[in-house]
């Protein structure tokens, strides 16, 4: 079959691959309907994970079940399926207490941007959608296996409830999911931190009620001009930079949360400043299956549309283009398909 892999920063070749088998009588085989590049395949693509092999690409997957182990109980061939990049069990006490991608036997879900990928665990991972979806769902679905999910986590960490103001940090496909899972949660007020015209366009599509250009220090002075000089209730952080950290947790007013859902790379929190900020902290990758069955319904009745963010769309084979599209911020988020 062919998939994509990643050979060095900037060198991503599709190429003919071994077509996954079932290793463990508790794996499923999934043909792959649509999958697409993550911001976080751009930290390898860049060099700032070292690649020190060549690697399958790619951890967002949907598609149509083709083949399940012995084990497998729940998951049947046939199905459409939509999993998250962690594969769980589903039973463990972290799965149970609903922090799936901390499963004491998780397993990253690799190399799907491919014509097929072997999901372990696959009982505890996969959730299949009540029938076979149209075409036209299969971005908003696909987007519901990792920024989605992830968006829709950093409201559930930062608390956000009705009538709240927002703030959400980042205009990438996460940050935009951000904001329409806080009006999902029926904020008041949504700030999005943005300057990048058709980012933000997406932003105010997805509920934004406010742009806000400026950041860094600058970015903490607007929020604080808008909000009496207080900051906001939640902030939402979907950047991962110190810069960006440094902005969510002066964003927020005593009492707030910030949750953060960028992957960190060089943020350093000072001690002194959290405590005297009285600002909660939770974050970490996105237990993406905890939320899978309440977006895939929010999907399938038309509430949410959460493939806007995607704005290029390649077949599978141009997947080169697709990652330089994204890494020269020329694309929000690529769309491949096989
Ligand atoms: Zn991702
Ligand atoms: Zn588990």
């Amino acid at each position: 079959m062919r998939g994509a892999v990643l050979y060095a920063p900037g060198d991503v070749r599709l190429e003919q691959r071994p077509a996954p088998e079932i290793i463990n009588p508790t794996d499923a085989i999934v043909k792959i309907a649509v999958s697409c590049v993550c911001g976080s395949d751009l930290w390898d693509y860049r060099g700032i994970n070292p690649v020190t092999e060549p690697t399958p690409a790619g951890h967002e997957y949907c598609g149509v079940v083709v083949e399940t182990g012995r084990e497998v109980a729940t998951v049947k061939p046939g199905q459409f399926v939509i999993g998250s990049f962690f594969a769980s069990d589903g039973t463990c006490p972290n799965c149970q207490a609903g922090f799936q991608t901390s499963c004491v036997h998780r397993e990253f879900v690799g190399g799907c941007q491919a014509e097929a990928v072997r999901v372990p665990l696959a009982d505890g991972t996969l959730v299949a959608t009540p029938e076979p979806p149209a075409d036209e769902l299969l971005p908003s679905l696909l987007a519901l296996s990792d920024v989605m999910g992830t968006g829709w986590w950093a409201a559930v960490a930062a608390e956000v409830k009705p009538g709240m103001t927002v703030a959400v940090v980042g205009d990438g496909a996460v940050g935009l999911c951000a904001v329409l899972a806080a009006r999902e949660f029926g904020a008041a007020r949504i700030i999005a931190m943005s300057r990048h015209e058709s980012r933000s366009k997406i932003a105010l599509a997805f509920g934004a009620t406010d742009i806000v250009t400026e950041r860094g220090d600058e970015g903490v002075a607007r929020i604080r001009e808008m909000t009496g000089g207080i900051g906001v209730d939640a902030v939402l952080e979907c950047v991962g930079t110190g810069e960006s950290m440094r902005q969510a947790l002066r964003s927020a007013r005593p009492g707030g949360n910030v949750g953060f859902v960028g992957v960190p790379h060089g943020v350093e929190i000072n001690g002194q400043e959290l405590f005297f900020s009285h600002v909660g902290l939770r974050g970490g990758p996105a237990p993406v299956r905890r939320f899978l069955p309440d977006l895939i319904g929010r999907v399938w009745d038309g509430r949410i549309d959460p493939g806007q963010v995607f704005d290029l769309v390649l077949p599978l084979d141009e997947v080169a283009v697709a990652y330089r599209a994204m890494d020269e911020r020329r694309a929000v988020k690529a769309l491949l398909r096989p």
